[in-house]
C-alpha cells in the first residue's frame, strides 16, 4: 500500500490522480491533499477520500470552513501548509499536481523530508531545474515525471544507458491553433484557445500548448529530468498525440511509447512504478482505426515561444526562471481578457530581454528574480 500526498488535488491532473487512487484502493490510499480556490469540490473530495490533512489556499477559507471539516482532518493554509501536505510523515508519494512556480517550495522541503515525488508541476523544474535535480540527488529522492511527454521518454529509458542516448524526440500536438498561421492569431479568443484538440487539460496548460511554451517548458524540463544537454532534445510535430515521445540511442534505434491520449495513464505508472497495473477505463489504442500518424518540424518563427524557451534553456542561470515567470503573468492576463494571445509572447520576450542573467543563481536569487519578473510584466500591462 502507496500512502499519497495530493498537491493540487482539485485539479486536471489532481483530480485524475484520485481517479487512479480509487481504481485501486489495494495500492493506493490518499494520507494528505491541498486544494485552491475550489471548496466546494475541495469538500467534496474531503468525505470521499477522509485524507488526515487538508491545505487550502487562504486563511479567509481556512477560517470559513474549520467547522466543516470533519475532526479527523486536520487543517492548514497558505504555504507552510503545502509544505505540510508536501512532508506529511506518514506519506510515502508526493503527487505534485499545482500549477505554477508556487510548486517549488514544498517539492524543496518533499525532498529533505526523502518522499519520493511524482512531478507533473513543470514549472517548478523550469525555474529552479538544477537546485531541484541536484537537491534529489543529494538526498537519494526519486522524481518521476507525469508529464506524457516525459513519462514516455522514461519508459523508453527503462533498462537501458542514459549515455547511449543520442536524442530525446518530443512529440508536440500543436495546440489549439495548430492548423492557423501566425497572421490568423491576432484576433483569437480565450474560448478558442481553450479548445484542445486532443487533450483536456487546465486552462494554463491548454493556453500554453496553444502558444507552443507547454513544449518549450517540457524541453526544459526533459533536459533536468534526464540530464541530455539541449542540442540532443527536439521537438516533434505529431498531430495525432498516439506517439507521446521518443528515445534515440547511439546505434540509431529509436524507441517510441504510444497510447491513446489519457494523463491517467502516466499518472497510474508514476504511482506503481516499478510496477505496473490493469487500467480497465484505458481505451486501448487501436492503430487501423488510426490509420496514419503525421510529423512534421516545428517552425521557430511561428512558434516563437519554443524558441524563446530553447534560447533561455542554453542561457540558463535565471534565463528559465524569467520565462517561466513572464510567461505565468502573461498567459493569467490573456485568461482574462487583459491582453491579445500574441501579446503573451511579446512580454515574454521584453522580459527576457531586460533581464541581466545571473549565472548558478541560489534559491534565493531565483525567488527573487522570479517576483521582479512578474512585477515587470504587470508594469508593462498598465
Ligand atoms: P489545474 O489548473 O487544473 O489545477 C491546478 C491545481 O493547483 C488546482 O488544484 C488548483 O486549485 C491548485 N492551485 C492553483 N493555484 C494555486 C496556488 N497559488 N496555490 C496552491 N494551489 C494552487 O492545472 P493542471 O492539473 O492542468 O496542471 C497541474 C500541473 O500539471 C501544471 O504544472 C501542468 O503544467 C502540469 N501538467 C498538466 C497536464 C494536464 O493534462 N492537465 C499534463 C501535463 C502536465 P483550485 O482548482 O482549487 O483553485
Ligand atoms: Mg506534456
Amino acid at each position: 500500500m502507496k500512502k499519497i500526498s495530493l498537491l493540487g488535488a482539485t485539479g486536471s491532473i489532481g483530480t485524475q490522480t484520485l481517479d487512479i487512487i480509487t481504481q485501486h484502493p489495494d495500492r493506493f490510499e490518499l494520507v494528505a491533499m491541498s486544494i485552491g480556490k475550489n471548496v466546494k469540490l475541495g469538500m467534496e473530495l474531503v468525505h470521499q477520500f477522509k485524507p488526515k490533512l487538508l491545505s487550502v489556499l487562504t486563511r479567509e477559507t481556512f477560517e470559513q470552513i474549520k467547522h466543516e471539516v470533519p475532526s479527523s482532518v486536520k487543517l492548514s493554509y497558505g504555504d507552510e501548509g503545502l509544505v505540510e501536505v508536501a512532508t506529511f510523515s506518514e506519506a510515502d508519494v508526493l503527487v505534485n499536481a499545482v500549477i505554477g512556480s508556487v510548486g517549488l517550495g514544498p517539492t524543496l522541503a518533499a525532498i529533505e523530508a526523502g518522499k519520493t515525488i511524482a512531478i507533473a508541476n513543470k514549472e517548478t523544474l523550469v525555474t529552479a531545474g538544477h537546485i531541484v535535480t541536484q537537491k534529489a540527488k543529494e538526498y537519494g529522492v526519486s522524481l518521476l515525471p507525469v508529464d506524457s511527454e516525459h513519462s514516455a521518454i522514461f519508459q523508453c529509458l527503462q533498462g537501458e544507458d542514459i549515455k547511449k542516448v543520442s536524442r530525446l524526440l518530443v512529440t508536440a500536438s500543436g495546440g489549439s491553433f495548430r492548423d492557423k498561421r501566425r497572421d490568423q492569431l491576432t484576433n483569437v479568443t480565450v474560448a478558442d484557445a481553450l479548445n484542445h484538440p486532443n487533450w483536456s487539460m487546465g486552462a494554463k496548460i491548454t493556453i500554453d500548448s496553444a502558444t507552443m511554451m507547454n513544449k518549450g517548458l517540457e524541453v526544459i524540463e526533459a533536459h533536468w529530468l534526464f540530464d541530455i544537454p539541449y542540442d540532443q532534445i527536439e521537438v516533434l510535430l505529431h498531430k495525432e498525440s498516439i506517439i507521446h515521445s521518443m528515445v534515440e540511442y547511439v546505434d540509431g534505434s529509436v524507441i517510441a511509447q504510444l497510447g491513446t491520449p489519457d494523463m491517467r495513464v502516466p499518472i497510474q505508472y508514476a504511482l506503481s512504478y516499478p510496477d505496473r497495473l490493469d487500467f480497465k477505463k484505458q481505451e486501448r489504442l487501436n492503430l487501423w482505426e488510426v490509420g496514419k500518424l503525421h510529423f512534421n518540424k516545428p517552425d521557430f518563427e511561428r512558434y516563437r515561444c519554443l524558441k524563446f524557451a530553447y534560447e533561455a534553456g542554453r542561457s540558463g542561470g535565471t534565463m528559465p526562471t524569467v520565462l517561466n515567470a513572464a510567461n505565468e503573468v502573461a498567459v493569467a492576463a490573456f485568461l482574462e481578457n487583459r491582453i491579445t494571445f500574441l501579446q503573451i509572447e511579446d512580454y515574454i520576450e521584453q522580459a527576457l530581454e531586460n533581464h541581466q542573467l545571473v549565472n548558478k543563481p541560489s534559491l534565493e536569487t531565483i525567488i527573487e528574480v522570479d517576483q521582479q519578473t512578474r512585477r515587470f510584466v504587470h508594469s508593462l500591462m498598465t
